[in-house]
C-alpha cells in the first residue's frame, strides 16, 4: 500500500447510490391511492387520462432510470404536449411520445423504439372517463405546494413528506366536500414513509462501479472521508444499510447543508490543513462543485442531475479553477495519479 497525502471527500446520494427517485415511487403510489379512492368505473380495458399518465411515469422511471426528470415535471410536460395538440383523444398517444422524445433528448439519449411503441399503446388505450378523482397533474401539484411550503419550518425532516402526503388526501377531500376518513389519512402518511424505506436502500445497493472504486482507493492510499447532506436519521440508515462504514469508518459527516464553511468545519474536525491536496467527490453543480471550489478545495463531478433542463443555471467553474468532470464513478482510477 503507497500511503499518499490525499484526501478524497465523498458526496452520498447520487454519487455513491442513486437516490434521485426516492421521492417519485411514493408520489405515484399516492396519486394512485387518491385516484382510487375517487374513481368511478371506466370500461373494461379502458384508462382515463390520469391512469395512463401515471403509468407512463412509472414507465418513464424504469426505462430511463436516473435520467427520467420527477414525476411532477414529467406531468407537466404530458399536459402542456397535450395542450399544444389540441388537446383532443386522438392527440394523447403523440403526446406521450413527444414527452418521451424530449426527456431523451434532454438526457442525451436515443429514443429507443420499443420505448416508442410501448408509450405509443398506452396512449390509444385512454378512454376518457367521468371520474370525481383530481387529475393527476393538480394532484401532484397540490402535494408538491404542500410540501415545499414545509421545508421552511421542517427542513429535510423525516416527518416532512409523509405529513405532507396526509396534508394532501385530507385537501382532497376538502376540495370534493367530502368527509376524510382517519384511515385512509393514515394510509397516506405511511406511502410517504416509503421514500425513507431501509429495505429499498439495501436493494438498491451502490451504484455500479463504486464499491471496487473505493477499494482501488483505498488500496492506493487514499484518505477518504464521506460528507452528506440531509436529514440525520434517515442519512445514517442510508450508509447503515449500504455498510460503507468498511471505507470511511467514521469519516462521515451527516451536515444540514454543504457550503464552503461546512466544508472548512469537517476539514478542521478531520485535522486537515493543506486543501491543495483535498478534492471533493460529487454528483451535482450546484449542490457539491460550487460549495468546494468556493471552500478551496478541488471538484471532482460526475454529472448525475437528472437532465439538462434542471442543470441550466448551475455554472460550470471559471477556467483555471481545481475541476475535473468524470464520465462515471470509476473512471476515478484513471485521474487518481493526477490529482
Ligand atoms: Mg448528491
Amino acid at each position: 500500500m503507497v500511503v499518499t497525502d490525499l484526501t478524497l471527500l465523498f458526496d452520498y446520494d447520487d454519487t455513491l447510490q442513486e437516490n434521485q427517485h426516492d421521492y417519485s415511487w411514493p408520489q405515484l403510489d399516492f396519486m394512485k391511492f387518491v385516484r382510487g379512492k375517487f374513481r368511478t368505473e371506466s370500461p373494461n380495458g379502458h384508462l382515463d387520462y390520469g391512469e395512463a399518465q401515471l403509468f407512463f411515469a412509472e414507465y418513464m422511471l424504469r426505462a430511463l432510470d436516473f435520467h427520467a426528470p420527477d414525476v411532477q415535471t414529467m406531468l407537466k410536460m404530458v399536459a402542456e404536449q397535450h395542450e399544444s395538440l389540441g388537446g383532443a383523444k386522438e392527440s394523447f398517444p403523440d403526446a406521450l411520445q413527444a414527452t418521451y422524445t424530449t426527456i431523451c433528448e434532454g438526457a442525451h439519449i436515443t429514443p429507443n423504439g420499443v420505448d416508442i411503441v410501448s408509450v405509443l399503446t398506452l396512449g390509444k388505450r385512454v378512454t376518457p372517463s367521468q371520474t370525481r378523482a383530481p387529475d393527476v397533474k393538480t394532484l401532484i401539484d397540490l402535494e408538491a405546494s404542500i410540501d415545499s411550503a414545509r421545508v421552511k419550518d421542517l427542513g429535510f425532516s423525516k416527518e416532512r413528506f409523509p405529513g405532507s402526503l396526509r396534508l394532501a388526501y385530507l385537501a382532497v377531500c376538502e376540495q370534493l366536500g367530502v368527509t376524510p376518513d382517519e384511515a385512509d389519512a393514515r394510509e397516506a402518511y405511511r406511502i410517504g414513509t416509503e421514500a425513507f424505506d431501509v429495505d429499498n436502500y439495501r436493494r438498491k445497493g451502490l451504484l455500479k462501479g463504486v464499491p471496487e472504486t473505493l477499494d482501488y482507493l483505498a488500496d492506493r492510499g487514499a484518505s477518504m472521508v464521506l460528507v452528506t447532506k440531509g436529514d440525520r436519521e434517515v442519512q445514517k440508515n442510508k450508509l447503515a444499510a449500504t455498510d460503507v462504514k468498511r471505507w470511511f469508518g467514521d469519516r462521515m459527516h451527516i451536515v444540514p447543508k454543504k457550503d464552503a464553511q461546512v466544508i472548512h468545519d469537517v476539514l478542521e474536525r478531520e485535522g486537515i490543513q493543506d486543501y491543495s491536496s483535498v478534492w471533493h467527490v460529487g454528483n451535482g453543480l450546484k449542490s457539491d462543485v460550487e460549495p468546494a471550489i468556493s471552500a478551496g478545495i478541488g471538484a471532482i463531478y460526475i454529472p448525475r442531475e437528472t437532465w439538462h433542463f434542471e442543470r441550466s443555471g448551475a455554472k460550470r467553474p471559471e477556467n483555471g479553477a481545481r475541476f475535473i468532470e468524470l464520465k462515471r464513478f470509476s473512471d476515478l482510477r484513471q485521474v487518481y495519479d493526477l490529482l
